[in-house]
């Protein structure tokens, strides 16, 4: 049985077909990165409007690579929660006309649960596992303990990662490195730390008083902020000129959130532990989200798995970020279980705002 799998739900229009070993037939995918990265982020209605003048041609371009014509598909899955509200729209109406005028069923799919689940297309990694998403809107922490069942641990209380990275890199104007002129603000950032003495700032690791695995990354940005100005006076100049201790202030802020990574995250299997929710063989954590791809923060992670003896899992950078093959899989696990799966002519809306799972965030907190 094979699956197209349609993503639209924030910058990235993407479309791919799988067949049900998870082998990816065909893929296609438009990014709007550079669009964005020049009006300093995300307009909604830009977005929608990338999404409408790309989605039939990425899509179509995905059939075309897998050889598979709309026909032979078992069923279409489609991003409808969480995301931009426009941007979401545009993918799910294509998607309703395609499966009404080719007779095809529609799933519906949670981005998150997409995200968590795709390291299983590349392993057999069992259920129940622990998984770290960290991207430019989200950083949670979960248990999955099925296909559609999560335990939600914590999740971020202001800001993701990935936007904090994104606003930092702005205000120190990487756009204009001549090193980084086209990397997203985490990749810019990365990049810079690596030449950087994180030594130099000391950034406080937020929320270092909270017994429970939420995330903050405001106060930091914050903190951040208040040294680029005060470096800006030392060096007489003003904003919108890059800073010789650039590097350094990268190094410090990258530090400061592998460090809040870390520490939920030891958290969060401490708490996994004592309630014996992992599986005592092979026990994993999966990190994903586009944020995941910096290796500073795997580096860190892999301290804390090392030391707790889990398997850490972390798909390559191209499946972390927004992609159709991640859809499509997820579609793939659905169709198997046979649940969430809807006749062709059945209305279904979009929802820009969906949590992942079950909340117990507050047990996590009792608990320690
Ligand atoms: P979401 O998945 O929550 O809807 P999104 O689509 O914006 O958000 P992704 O495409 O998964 O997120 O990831 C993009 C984000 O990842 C950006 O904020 C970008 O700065 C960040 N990012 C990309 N590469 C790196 C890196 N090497 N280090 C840190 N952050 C990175
Ligand atoms: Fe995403």
């Amino acid at each position: 049985r094979l699956v197209l799998g349609i993503e639209s739900s924030c910058d990235d229009t993407g479309a791919a077909v799988l067949d049900e070993a998870g082998v990816v037939l065909g893929e296609s995918l438009h990014s709007q990165k550079e669009v964005h990265l020049k009006t300093g982020g995300i307009i909604p209605t830009v977005a929608q409007q990338l999404h409408r003048e790309h989605i039939a041609h990425v899509v179509q371009e995905a059939l075309t690579r897998s050889g598979v014509t709309p026909g032979q598909l078992a069923a279409v899955a489609t991003t409808v929660k969480p995301g931009l509200a426009l941007s979401l729209g545009v993918g799910l109406r294509f998607s309703l006309q395609f499966v009404r005028r080719h007779r095809k069923p529609f799933i519906p799919i949670h981005h998150m649960e997409a995200h968590a689940l795709t390291a299983r297309m590349l392993r057999p990694v069992a259920f129940p596992f622990l998984v770290l998403l960290i991207s430019g809107g989200h950083a949670l922490l979960a248990l999955a303990r099925g296909v559609n069942d999560f335990l939600l641990l914590g999740q971020t209380l202001d800001e993701a990662p990935g936007d904090t990275m994104d606003k930092i890199a702005r205000r120190l104007s990487l756009t204009k490195h001549p090193r980084c002129s086209a990397l997203s603000g985490g990749q810019a950032l990365e990049l810079l730390a690596r030449e950087g003495d994180r030594s130099k700032f000391n950034f406080k690791t937020p929320m270092g008083q909270h017994y429970d695995c939420n995330f903050s990354f405001a106060g930091m940005r914050n903190q951040v902020t208040m040294t680029i100005r005060q470096q800006e006076e030392v060096e007489g100049v003003g904003p919108g000129t890059v800073l010789s201790c650039v590097n350094d202030i990268a190094a410090a802020t990258q530090h400061t959130i592998a460090r809040q990574l870390a520490k939920r995250t030891h958290r969060a299997i401490v708490f996994c532990k004592a309630k014996a929710l992992l599986p005592t063989s092979n026990p994993t954590l999966v990190v994903s989200g586009g944020v995941a791809s910096n290796q500073y923060f795997r580096k860190a992670l892999t301290v804390i798995t090392d030391a707790t003896g889990l398997h850490l899992l972390c798909p390559p950078a191209s499946l972390c970020t927004d992609n159709g093959v991640m859809i499509a899989w997820n579609g793939v696990e659905r169709l198997r279980e046979g649940r969430g799966i809807l006749p062709f002519d059945q209305e279904v809306s979009y929802e820009p705002k969906a949590q992942l799972g079950v909340d117990i965030t507050a047990d996590v907190k009792q608990a320690n």
